[in-house]
């Protein structure tokens, strides 16, 4: 069994591609899950595009206090760059937890968004973040928050013809503060148990002027846990209230049973982890 193999050098020529092939093309860019389903025989493309011959995806520039990642950008040069640590340290330290340094050396910021395994890293934490991701096909791009673009498991709200471009990072509010925790009860390298992303700001009166919580492994999409925001803004954040806040994480979560733990112990680890996760953000100096 075998494909054909293209490398486009530019996202026209990608999207040519795409448009002439239809449901016999498949994109890869680190590869790194293609080759997994491919080798099982769950894909079975004709033709296979390449997208990391292609300059324009694969660069990070940070302009006007934002950041952008382009689609091609692999989990370690995330990991390495002084604008992503300048930017937000915590997005630094989230990559770095992704499986080993080969996996990371190959895995894009594209492709682990596209493959939409619920038990990804990155994406609690882009979702905390409100992260984008900028998406273009034959009729123009448009951008897409990336808490909207998971839909299941392995599934997202691409459409047919559309091929990730970048992931865009508002500038960050002065003061706002950010951590990413993965519980990992087996391996350093495994995926996560249960994660959890969070970004928090404080008003000057202390009380919580803004705060975002997304967590990872809690359901068949990486998870927003809005109860646990609507708990906490405006408020002051003592450890009596964060623990308060974090117990409704479970009016978010829909885990399931797996090799890393049953249901009724990831709600346990989510409440657990919330709480943890937010704890540090008002302990940060
Ligand atoms: C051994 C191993 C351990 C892992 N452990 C972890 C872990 O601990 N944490 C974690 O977060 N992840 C983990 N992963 C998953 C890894 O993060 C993903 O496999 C990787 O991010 C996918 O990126 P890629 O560039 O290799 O994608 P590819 O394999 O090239 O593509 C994946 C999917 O995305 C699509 N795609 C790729 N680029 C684009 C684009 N620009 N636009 C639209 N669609 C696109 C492809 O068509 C394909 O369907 C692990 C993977 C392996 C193999």
């Amino acid at each position: 069994m075998t494909y054909d193999y293209h490398e486009p050098e530019s996202v026209p020529e990608a999207l040519d591609l795409l448009a002439r092939h239809g449901d016999d093309a498949h994109l890869v860019a680190g590869a790194t899950a293609f080759t997994l389903l491919w080798r099982q025989g769950l894909l079975r493309p004709g033709h296979v595009i390449g997208l990391r011959g292609i300059a324009a995806l694969g660069g990070i520039t940070a302009s006007g206090g934002g950041l952008v990642i382009g689609a091609t950008v692999t989990h370690r040069t995330i990991e390495r760059s002084q604008d992503v640590a300048r930017y937000c340290p915590a997005i630094t330290r989230t990559f770095a937890s992704v499986a080993t340094v080969r996996v990371r050396n190959q895995a894009t910021i594209g492709g682990n968004l596209a493959h939409a395994d619920p038990a990804q890293d990155p994406p609690p934490m882009l979702i905390a973040l409100s992260a984008e991701v900028v998406v273009a096909s034959k009729t123009g791009e448009r951008a897409v928050p990336v808490e909207d673009l998971f839909v299941d498991v392995f599934t997202t709200s691409l459409r047919p013809g559309e091929i990730i471009t970048a992931v865009r990072f508002p500038a960050l509010a002065a003061g706002t503060r950010a951590t990413y925790l993965k519980f990992l009860p087996r391996t350093a390298d495994d995926y996560a148990t249960v994660s959890v992303a969070a970004a928090m700001r404080l008003a000057d009166d202390g009380t919580v002027a803004d705060v975002r919580v997304a967590l990872g492994a809690a359901g068949p999409t990486p998870r927003r846990a809005r109860s646990v925001e609507d708990a906490l803004r405006g408020a002051r954040p003592d450890q009596e209230r964060i623990a308060d806040a974090a117990a409704r994480v479970d009016r978010d979560i829909e885990p399931f049973d797996d090799v890393r733990g049953s249901a009724a112990y990831k709600r346990e680890m989510a409440r657990l982890w919330t709480e943890r996760a937010l704890t540090s953000l008002v302990a940060a100096p």
